[in-house]
């Protein structure tokens, strides 16, 4: 029997962010994340000034583009895309170049001076392949963050693109970015 079609893919409402950073904290837990590096993060724009001050909160992370950048530089093949649009590092075929980061317009990858190698979002794999959801989305209290597959019309994703107005970041790059931002 053929194999379902997935796109795994994020919505996020970034209006429901309270800065917690539970889910960067969750990301680092689960994913062994070194101090000083992040697999996700909080972005600020501060508007006005005191006591008319205004900051709004931003998550972000690996946008698991749908035509990578990182995936095209890797001398290597290490960066590669899943067939449901998860795009992961094979630690074993990692040089440590870091072409990757650099071509990167999300700046989100790090290098893991450990391993020699370089690590990013990886969607938890190890989790959704069995069925749970990605730490940060699971661990966030203000359920900012809908993970879910863009193949299955009955996802609670595909409800909310097909219902609610969006917008991706930098979609100049012809990057394709899966991270999709209420407005
Ligand atoms: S856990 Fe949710 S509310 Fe807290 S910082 Fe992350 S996205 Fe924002
Ligand atoms: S956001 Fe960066 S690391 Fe993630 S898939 Fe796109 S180019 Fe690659």
């Amino acid at each position: 029997m053929a194999m379902k079609k997935r796109r795994y893919a994020l919505v996020i409402d970034s209006r429901k962010c309270i800065n917690c950073k539970a889910c960067a904290v969750a990301c680092k837990a689960e994913n062994e994340v070194p101090i000083g590096n992040f697999r996700n993060w909080i972005n600020e724009e501060h508007q006005g000034e005191y006591p008319k001050l205004r900051i709004d909160f931003e998550p972000e992370q690996c946008h698991h583009c749908e035509h990578p950048s990182c995936v095209r530089v890797c001398p290597t093949g290490a960066s590669w895309q899943r067939k449901d649009g998860v795009v992961l590092v094979a630690e074993d075929d990692c040089i440590g170049c870091r072409y990757c980061m650099i071509a990167c317009p999300y700046d989100a990858r790090y290098f893991h001076e450990e391993s020699g190698t370089v690590h990013k979002c990886t969607f938890c794999t190890h989790r959704i392949d069995g069925g749970v959801l990605p730490a940060c989305v699971e661990t966030c209290p203000s359920k900012v963050r809908v993970f879910g597959d863009l193949e299955d019309p009955a996802s609670r994703i595909h409800e909310l693109l097909s219902t609610r107005r969006h917008h991706v970041k930098e979609p100049q790059t012809g990057n394709g970015p899966q991270l999709y931002y209420l407005v």
